[in-house]
């Protein structure tokens, strides 16, 4: 549980701001983050002893606190290794007919493996990558290169997504309202008459709550659309669109549809059906994007928008769900990225 995750980190707080070099604030402000929710500084002092971030990474399941020997089975152990990086290794120290060897870092099948960043440098990208911080001043603060940059954010982004596929719960459902629309992303050029191809995306937004799935389509058909409303809205949903023409057979599907004719009236005059929750989401989700205009990726963005979008729903720190979603995960099979500046180990 995610709320575990919290409670860790808030143990690791309350630890930390005793330490006498850990500067008060004079506003009697957390230093260390919010209850629960890491920030940077938390990452840094958490590492001014390897012990203790060793401590804090296994605690929370960001690495592995048991290991399995490869080659006899058997249980490895911890040990202090002082030619290492981290400083510590896993061994088996099996000793039968033969005295087995094996050997493995302690990044194994872990967020970090692959990796020759140490732990803080990754979770320092990490944090970053999740808040969006821009590439430059990432760049600029820890002199990571652009390769680097470049693969975690795109891993953080499809660790996202696979977690979004994953936990997509259909939206609506009796007594719900769902607004749909399809917009297009891509860059305009303005003055000129040759319009950019751009990339279709198509959204629908809970009116009662406020959670949304945005999913780039390739067309605007309605074989396409109706496939993408069966998947994400419950039946029994009232859905209001526009008078689009691939939305016609909606009330097909077991929905109830109230359509707003956009080129007479903003709000049908007779049912009161207004578009306003969808239109008002496309104006985030394009200044959120605007930065990241590159044509192609859209889907890892979007998902990243969807993910802080549903932490705020659930009212949690986007960094402390993504670190849950990460020690949840088995980095064991996954294989190593392909830039050499991050994968040699
Ligand atoms: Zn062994």
């Amino acid at each position: 549980m995610v709320e575990e995750v919290k409670s860790i980190v808030s143990q690791y707080q309350q630890q930390l701001i005793k330490l006498p070099f850990v500067p008060r604030s004079s506003f009697g402000r957390d230093l260390l983050g919010e209850d629960g929710g890491a920030n940077k500084l938390f990452l840094t002092y958490l590492f001014s002893d390897m012990n203790l971030g060793i401590q804090f990474l296994k605690d929370v399941g960001l690495i592995r606190s048991k290991v399995t020997c490869n080659t006899c089975g058997h249980d490895m152990t911890w040990c202090a290794d002082p030619t290492r990086k981290d400083g510590f290794r896993w061994r088996c120290r099996r000793r039968s007919v033969v005295v087995c060897s094996e050997s493995k870092s302690i990044k194994h099948g872990s967020w970090f493996q692959h990796s020759n960043l140490t732990f803080q440098e990754v979770l320092f990208l990490t944090y970053d990558i999740v808040r969006r911080e821009p590439a430059h001043l990432i760049k600029r603060e820890h002199g990571f290169g652009p390769h680097t940059l470049a693969d975690w954010a795109q891993f953080c982004r499809e660790t996202m997504l696979l977690y979004m596929e994953g936990c997509s719960e259909k939206i609506g459902g009796p007594n719900k309202t769902v607004e749909i629309d399809e917009s297009k992303f891509g860059k305009r050029k303005y003055g000129r008459g040759h319009p950019v191809k751009g990339q279709w995306v198509f959204g629908g937004v809970e009116r009662e709550s406020g959670r949304t799935f945005l999913v780039p389509v390739p067309d605007r058909t309605a074989d396409t659309l109706m496939a993408v409303i069966d998947a994400w809205i419950e039946p029994g949903t009232t859905v209001i669109s526009d008078c689009w023409g691939a939305y016609r057979d909606i009330d097909t599907h077991g929905y109830t549809h109230r359509t707003v004719n956009h080129s007479i009236e903003f709000v049908d005059q007779r049912t009161g059906a207004h578009t306003n929750t969808i239109e008002s989401t496309w104006r985030h989700v394009k200044a959120y994007l605007s930065p990241y205009n590159r044509k192609g990726d859209y889907i890892y963005h979007l998902a990243h928008y969807m993910f802080v979008a549903r932490c705020r729903a659930e009212e949690v720190d986007p960094f402390t769900k993504f670190l849950h979603l990460v020690a949840t995960t088995d980095w064991a099979m996954c294989p190593p990225p392909p830039s050499s500046e991050s994968c040699a180990e």
